[in-house]
């Protein structure tokens, strides 16, 4: 058998003839079916186009002839109805074992007993699909497979240029409707705008896909990549956000595609099969969201929209059609439609008109999230056929807080939106009013509401918000947003950065928590990405004391970073004594050898754990002497607690931080610290929710670490209570736990004139 590209090349230029020739669509598919027979070795290659939307044998070799326009399948219906409703190959060798598989007599193939099919797709929507079947129980080779979904390719411009299938009733509009409608999705940024639909994505047309001269369609392809990785260099080194910050990385990552050898290598070989440069790439494409479609880590799936991203690009280059809505700019305030989007595409649009991105693809690990984020802009992910239920200038609302797309809302709908939009800003505003102010409680007592972070650019909102410090800085985000493991040089940037950023503001940062659910792709052989419980597997210190080397790394990078300030040290999952002594001992050794080279040191080193593992509250007598300070995990230690993993759906909201379970082990923990010098603070979820840091303030906590956003809130709140007022109260309650403590402490809040949202 020869290559893939050999294979496709032969059948290519035997249909760049027939489609060449003056003769009628339907003399040209008798023709392609006979092609593709001989050539696959196949006794029967059929296909079958959508007409009113059922596929219909539209031309055969080898089935009756008779059945030629009468056999007609739903979309979904049959080995070939299914290949079209899931835009996928099926690779067969023996077709009536199939599930889906249905047998229709007026074609006569109960004979056959092999069977493939590929789907023919045009504009990511299947018009068609092409067969091929054999006697012989045999799979079908996969460079055959290669060859017949290449052909697939060449066969829509055909399809299309013959006008066999009704476009019209295919294109994305179909579905499109003109009253208002609400679409769900999910939430990757929070935050409302309203605006214009524009879609990011003009579509591009391919005009041809058989080449005509292999070596010049080559040369189109060189001349792109060049073009392009010239546009991604500038882009790169104009991108907003100062050096050194994560958007860095995930620009380098997005440029190391678009240098990426495999890749053009290819294209190349599409193109020897007899594609023109624009079919070449989007073949590749193709494959690569075959690929994307049967991988199910999130990251790597992440990095393979950047590779989408770019490929889209460079078939705009390519084709001279030139410019995403970016190009051309936006009119006014925009919300931004699309399948998916790069991080670096994103990064084109003006910030000021840019109010809000809905993705039918997405999640909340994508770097394009990342950066919207750091953009301020609201993202809604995950919204099913958004491309056809939107028209490019519909009105749409982003309701990022409640996952939630209105297209072409109604005159109330747009009304009730900008009452809440405006009360928002106003709230807002209230809450800036707060930043200088000092969160005092009634009765006196010093709240320290610090804030949580993970991006360099995370760090300015200690500034808007007024916060005391960053209680939880989570360094795992470097790692989490690069291509591979961030080199010491780049860590200490980025500590050093973050530190002279904060200012005279504390920062703890905390060592990577990473392994679990946040695998890293060049660790992920190691990680524990593929335990059955990967929240309680090989994670955070766990991972890091026994990968000597990267904490060794991380300390260095920390103690450096920190050169000339205080630094402060946080451990993840400490379960037992002897994981933080043992950590310790590793910044110990590196902070010798920093002495011995005469290195500039911190100023001050203070060393502290996460207590998020129960079974550390057991041990606390023997903690307090060798810490500085214990920061409550309240997300991990709710789930060990209730033994529900925090990222099951279907237990989000089972259990609730007010139940007295919860409350009496923090309670112990308070007592137990209480009367020693070690600093004791929340920093998981919990804290940054008005009820729920009442009843924390209620049992003593008096450290927060929150979301930036809750920061303002939470002053606002510890500036009405009385500690001792709720103090009381609370210890009521955790004596005899009323039937519902929710319900007790919303009407105590209510009592006392707090507001609850
Ligand atoms: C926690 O577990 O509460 C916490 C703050 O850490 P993370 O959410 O990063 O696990
Ligand atoms: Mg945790």
């Amino acid at each position: 058998m020869p290559g893939a590209a050999a294979a496709a090349r032969t059948i290519l230029t035997r249909l760049h003839e027939v489609m060449a020739a003056r003769t009628h669509a339907q003399a040209k598919l008798n023709q392609v079916v006979d092609i593709i027979g001989e050539s696959l070795d196949s006794e029967v290659c059929s296909i079958y186009l959508l007409r009113e939307g059922m596929l219909e044998l539209f031309a055969t070799r080898g089935l009756n002839q008779s059945a030629v326009h009468v056999t007609r399948l739903g979309v979904g219906e049959g080995l070939t109805g299914s290949i079209a409703a899931n835009i996928e190959t099926l690779n067969l060798d023996e077709a009536a074992t199939h599930p889906e598989f249905q047998y229709r007599s007026e074609t006569g193939e109960e004979k056959f007993h092999s069977f493939a099919g590929v789907p023919i797709v045009r504009r990511e929507r299947a018009i068609g699909v092409v067969t091929v079947q054999h006697v012989e129980p045999r799979k079908y080779e996969e460079v055959e497979i290669e060859a017949l979904q290449t052909v697939a390719m060449v066969l829509a411009e055909l399809i299309h240029n013959a006008g066999l299938v009704d476009e019209e009733g295919l294109g994305d509009r179909s579905e499109a409707q003109s009253g208002q409608q609400v679409l769900e999705g999910m939430q990757l940024v929070k935050g409302l705008g309203y605006g214009k639909a524009v879609f990011h994505q003009p579509r591009i047309n391919i005009e041809q896909t058989v080449a005509e001269d292999i070596e010049a369609e080559r040369q189109r392809v060189y001349l792109a990549f060049d073009k392009m990785r010239e546009q991604i260099d500038n882009m790169t080194g104009q991108a907003e956000f100062g050096v050194g910050g994560e958007h860095e990385q995930v620009l380098e990552t997005y440029k190391m595609f678009a240098y990426d050898e495999g890749w053009s290598r290819r294209i190349n070989e599409a193109i020897d099969s007899g594609l023109t440069a624009e079919a070449a790439i989007e073949r590749v494409q193709q494959r690569t969201r075959q690929r994307m479609r049967e991988i199910s880590d999130p990251l790597l799936q992440d990095r393979m929209h950047d590779l989408e991203d770019l490929a889209n690009r460079l078939i705009r280059i390519v084709s001279g059609q030139l410019g995403t809505a970016a190009t051309t700019g936006l009119h006014g305030d925009s919300i931004l439609i699309a399948k998916n989007l790069g991080p670096a595409e994103l990064l084109e649009y003006d910030k000021r008109r840019l109010k809000g991105v809905v993705l039918e693809e997405g999640s909340a690990t994508a770097h394009v999230v990342i950066v919207a984020r750091a953009m301020g802009v609201p993202v809604i992910g995950r919204v099913r056929n958004l491309r056809g239920l939107v028209r490019e200038g519909d009105m749409v609302l982003v309701d990022g807080d409640a996952a939630k797309v209105t297209i072409r809302p109604g005159q109330g709908v747009v009304t009730a939106f900008e009452t809440r939009f405006a009360r928002k800003k106003e709230r807002e505003a209230a809450y800036a009013a707060l930043r200088d102010v000092e969160p005092f409680t009634r009765d006196g007592e010093r709240i320290e509401v610090m804030m949580n972070a993970g991006l360099r650019d995370d760090v300015s909102m200690l500034s808007v918000t007024g916060a005391d410090g960053i209680g939880l800085y989570r360094t795992e985000f470097q790692f989490l947003v690069s291509a591979t493991l961030p080199q010491r040089d780049k860590q200490t940037r980025l500590y050093r950065d973050v530190l002279e950023a904060a200012g005279d503001k504390k920062v703890i940062f905390r060592t990577v928590d990473v392994g679990g659910d946040k695998s890293l792709p060049y660790l992920s052989s190691e990680t524990s990405a593929e335990d059955e419980n990967p929240a309680m597997g090989w994670r955070a210190l766990r991972l890091s004391l026994e990968r000597d080397g990267l904490l060794k790394m991380q300390a260095r990078a920390l103690l450096e970073g920190a050169a000339g300030r205080e630094l402060n040290v946080m451990f993840p999952m400490v379960s037992e004594v002897w994981e933080f002594d043992a950590a310790k001992e590793v910044f110990d050794g590196q902070l010798a050898y920093l002495k011995k080279c005469k290195h500039k040191l911190p100023s001050a080193i203070n060393f502290g754990v996460m207590l998020e593992v129960p079974s550390l509250a057991e041990v606390l007598d023997q903690l307090l002497p060798r810490v500085s300070f214990i920061s409550i995990g309240t997300n991990d230690l709710t789930q060990f607690l209730f033994a529900a993993d925090r990222a099951n759906p279907a237990l989000a909201e089972r259990y609730d931080w007010l139940s007295p379970s919860i409350l009496r082990f923090l309670k112990r923990v308070v007592d137990s610290c209480a009367g020693s010098p070690v600093k004791l603070g929340v920093c998981g979820e919990m804290g940054g929710r008005r009820l729920e840091a009442l009843a924390l303030l209620g049992i003593g906590i008096r450290r927060l670490s929150i979301t930036p956003a809750a920061v303002g809130p939470i002053k606002e709140l510890v500036r009405k209570v009385d500690t001792r007022e709720i103090g009381s109260a609370m210890k009521e309650w955790m004596a005899h736990p009323p039937e519902c403590l929710r319900s007790a402490l919303q009407e105590w809040a209510q009592r006392h004139g707090i507001e609850i949202d």
